[in-house]
């Protein structure tokens, strides 16, 4: 499909009232706007409270002014002048026919050539009801295009997915259908396709003959804070591996696509899936690891344990950290492991990829206490954001002594920019029609059946170790002995910062 660079659009966005319509929705929106990628266009915010138009626009007004790009606001009043509000409980169906009638007024009022882009910003129990009354009411039935945007989780699991799918099916063509992981439109996650395919440094050492292993780290120093009625049935492996941790992995491990097409990228991903050793039941423990945090002591502070949080059973076997190691089944990959980790509560807030590199056949610099290092590639997600090659070079002076050096690519300190917010870029791909960093459903359904081994045993053995990681820790240590046991360690998060180089 070709992508239209200045959309237009009627954009609907259910949950307008939300967190993640305050925090990034809006902001994103007006970004766009900003910047001049949008045509023509009005949202109209749907959420059960009553407000006005009037109270709505002021809403989102301040959701700008707080979370958006604060430099100037000056258009600020042109922007919220298009955004319209319908009161309207979802499990309705009688108000979905004055939302379409809203639309339609809308739809000819500021000429959207009946485009329609429907943005589920709400809780995933709610994505197959909306579905099926948009299609029932008529609301789908529009002469330009369609498409529904929807939120993580996809599903607890792959049979809860399924019936998901088969419902917004109804209504919308897997074309049609944007599921959001927000780590697809980060710039470091899209950077991976092109530092690997665009560098001829790179690209021919990408296999199990060069590489020995990948690490693929993604901790978080906040605790389940308010949500956990919502983590205690979640956990670490649904939140964070089923989705985010597999779709970085079938980045760093898919063949190079014939074309840079969304269909292409996708099909080399799913492949990657179907690659990944399934996990048997008596071997869950030999692979994944779980942890759950103890209480501890951040930024001088004490805090709680998960079993202490709000909303959470003081006897819970909910897992917030993951370790696990993933073998990819292909030629490219025979052999190496991918290893990743997740959790809150960590020691830093973090999400990287190293890629380490076999050593060289003979270590000419070997002596008893020196030798040279492994050759790493860092790929920094997030916070900080850039690229850092680990090498060997001569120690200055006398001698030939080998000392590591770092090859540093600060992706901020170089573009002298900000990089626009995940959800902008998504945003601005729904609008105009480019599903490639979005996921299909190839992918989510491979991905719950990987992780769906994991979570049935797990739930159905207490882990007498929980708590066994202490808040402010890099996690527990059977995490540690996951690689030793392989001859290999976790490479420290915070002794490769970018910032540090
Ligand atoms: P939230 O703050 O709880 O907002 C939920 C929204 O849904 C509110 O606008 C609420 O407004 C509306 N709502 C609830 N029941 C409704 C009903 N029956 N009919 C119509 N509207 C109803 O949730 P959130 O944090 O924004 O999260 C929304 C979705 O995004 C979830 O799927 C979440 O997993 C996902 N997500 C959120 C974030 C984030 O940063 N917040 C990040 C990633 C993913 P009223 O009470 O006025 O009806």
């Amino acid at each position: 499909m070709a992508h239209t660079e200045k959309p237009t659009a009627l954009i609907m966005i259910f949950g307008a009232t939300g967190d993640l319509a305050n925090r990034k929705l809006f902001p994103s929106l007006y970004n766009l706007f900003k910047k001049g990628k949008l045509d023509k266009f009005a949202v109209v915010g749907v959420a059960r409270r009553a407000l006005s138009n009037e109270e709505f626009q002021l809403k989102v007004k301040e959701s700008v002014k707080e979370n958006g790009d604060t430099e100037t606001n000056a258009d600020i009043d042109e922007f919220v002048s298009k955004f319209y509000y319908h009161s309207h409980d979802v499990t309705d169906s009688s108000s979905y026919l004055a939302l379409g009638k809203l639309s339609e007024e809308l739809d000819s009022h500021y000429g959207l050539n009946g485009n329609r882009i429907f943005y589920l910003a709400m809780a995933p129990e709610f994505f197959g009801t909306i579905a099926e009354h948009l299609k029932k009411d008529k609301l789908t039935d529009v002469s330009g295009f369609k498409r529904l945007v929807i939120e993580k989780p996809f599903g607890h699991d792959l049979e809860s997915a399924k019936v998901l799918n088969k419902q917004i099916r109804t209504a919308f063509t897997e074309d049609e259908i944007y599921r959001i992981d927000h780590y697809l439109g980060k710039e470091m996650v899209q950077n991976i396709e092109v530092i690997r395919f665009a560098n001829a440094m790179f690209e021919p050492l990408w296999n199990n003959r060069y590489i020995s292993n990948i690490q693929v780290t993604s901790s978080e120093t906040l605790g389940v804070e308010e949500r956990g009625r919502y983590y205690e049935k979640s956990g670490a492996l649904r939140d964070m591996v089923q989705n985010h941790m597999l779709q970085m992995v079938s980045l760093l491990a898919m063949e190079p696509p014939i074309k840079l097409t969304t269909d292409e990228i996708r099909s080399e991903k799913v492949r990657v899936f179907r690659a990944l050793r399934p996990i048997k039941d008596g071997e869950v423990n030999e692979y994944f690891v779980r942890g759950q945090y103890d209480k501890g002591i951040m930024n001088e502070k004490d805090v709680p344990a998960y079993r202490n949080e709000e909303m959470v059973d003081p006897e819970s076997n909910t897992e917030t950290y993951v370790a696990g190691k993933l073998m990819i089944d292909n030629f490219r990959w025979a052999g190496v492991p991918f290893y990743i980790r997740t959790g809150k509560r960590m020691k830093a807030k973090s999400t990287k990829i190293v890629i380490q590199f076999k050593d060289i056949p003979m270590d000419l610099y070997y002596q008893p206490e020196k030798t040279v290092n492994p050759n790493l590639l860092v790929i920094h997600i997030q916070p900080e954001e850039g690229i850092t090659l680990h090498l060997n070079a001569k120690k200055s002076g006398q001698g030939t002594d080998a000392t590591p050096v770092k090859l540093n690519y600060a992706n901020k300190g170089i573009d002298g920019l900000n990089t626009p917010e995940a959800y902008e870029k998504l945003l601005f791909d729904s609008l105009r029609g480019d599903a490639t960093n979005f996921t299909h459903w190839d992918e989510v359904a491979l991905s719950w059946s990987f992780v769906d081994n994991i979570s049935e045993v797990w739930e159905n053995t207490k882990e007498a170790s929980f708590p066994n990681y202490a808040s402010g820790s890099m996690g527990p240590d059977a995490a540690d002995k996951l690689l030793e046991k392989d001859g290999f360690f976790w490479w420290p998060i915070t002794e490769i910062d970018v910032e540090n180089c």
